[in-house]
């Protein structure tokens, strides 16, 4: 799933192409990528607008146009955009004409991609705000107080909490395991016992791994890929996320795969020691918009 580094090299690839051009036209082919709004509507109200910028918020992509309207678009599992598309693109949903000139498609085979036009910017900003916390690339809104909170007095593993969406914005499978390899932290540790002296290594294992990832144009693991098609290349990086069976880059020792919050989790255990063992208040806890959090850890 592409995460912030993977949604931002699309933004930066995207931006110049579609800023100051014209919306010549809007052709949704599935409709259910806008659901529940009607597609008819969503395409009429898009049609003649010019594109103010190309914005972005956590794995969401917000295209702005001049009366106001905020187009949110989320890749979710395999989500792509292509720039001047070949006609009828595989997996092709959605197709937006510049200038009565250039395209662009959003392509999608597993189809959870979702498009979302949303009237004014207040507007855009009380929904994503409702959704998402902070930025972790926003020096002044991701700080080593604002990530102590959001671990203390937690049952839920590490890992749960910072895949959370409301409790920091972007981050997914691969740029979790990679951050908290960085911090040497065990991504079942609970939250609550991650220890004072280890929160801004941690906070900065979460920044360096998002800005290695930008810097490498995303990680291409599954189905994302630029808008040329071309691949990312962050995934010939990755210290330990999918390197099961391998030596550690510090140590040496084996990496192994485990399931921490319900996904797959890449660790080295001599690097990141796991908890002794669980606390007897470790219990699933319900996360409202992620399904149950795991507490437990199990080896494959
Ligand atoms: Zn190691």
């Amino acid at each position: 799933m592409p995460e912030l580094p993977e949604v931002e090299t699309v933004r930066r690839q995207l931006a110049p192409h579609v800023e100051g051009r014209e919306i010549s036209a809007v052709r949704i082919d599935d409709p259910r990528w806008c659901a529940p709004q009607d597609a008819g509507e969503v395409e009429e109200r898009l049609t003649g607008r010019r594109v103010e910028s190309l914005a972005r918020r956590g794995k969401h992509l917000i295209l702005a146009v001049d009366d106001g309207q905020q187009l949110l678009m989320h890749l979710r599992m395999t989500g792509i955009i292509l720039w001047e598309p070949e006609e009828g693109a595989p997996y092709e949903r959605v197709r937006i004409f510049l200038d009565d000139e250039y395209a662009i498609a959003f392509c999608d085979p597993r189809r959870f991609g979702t498009g979302l036009l949303l009237p004014t910017a207040a507007e855009r900003d009380a929904y994503l705000d409702a959704r998402l916390g902070p930025e972790p690339l926003d020096s002044a809104a991701f700080t080593d107080d604002v990530l102590r909170e959001v671990l203390r007095g937690r049952d839920a593993p590490v890992k749960g909490l910072l895949l959370d969406q409301a409790k920091i914005a972007g981050i997914g499978n691969i740029y979790a395991d990679e951050s908290l390899f960085r911090a040497g932290i065990h991504p079942a540790r609970p939250g609550r016992l991650v220890k004072t002296t280890q929160i801004a290594p941690l906070r900065a294992g979460i920044v360096e791994s998002l800005e290695l990832g930008i810097a490498s144009g995303g990680a291409s693991i599954d189905d994302f890929r630029h808008l040329d098609g071309a691949q990312g290349s962050f995934q010939n990086d990755f210290l330990v996320h999918r390197r099961a069976g391998e030596p550690c880059p510090d140590c040496g020792h084996e990496i192994t795969k485990l399931v921490v919050a319900g996904r797959g989790t890449y660790v080295c255990e001599v690097c990141q020691p796991p908890p002794r063992r669980l606390p007897r208040s470790a219990k699933p806890v319900k996360s409202k918009r992620n399904g149950p959090i795991q507490s437990d850890v199990k080896r494959r």
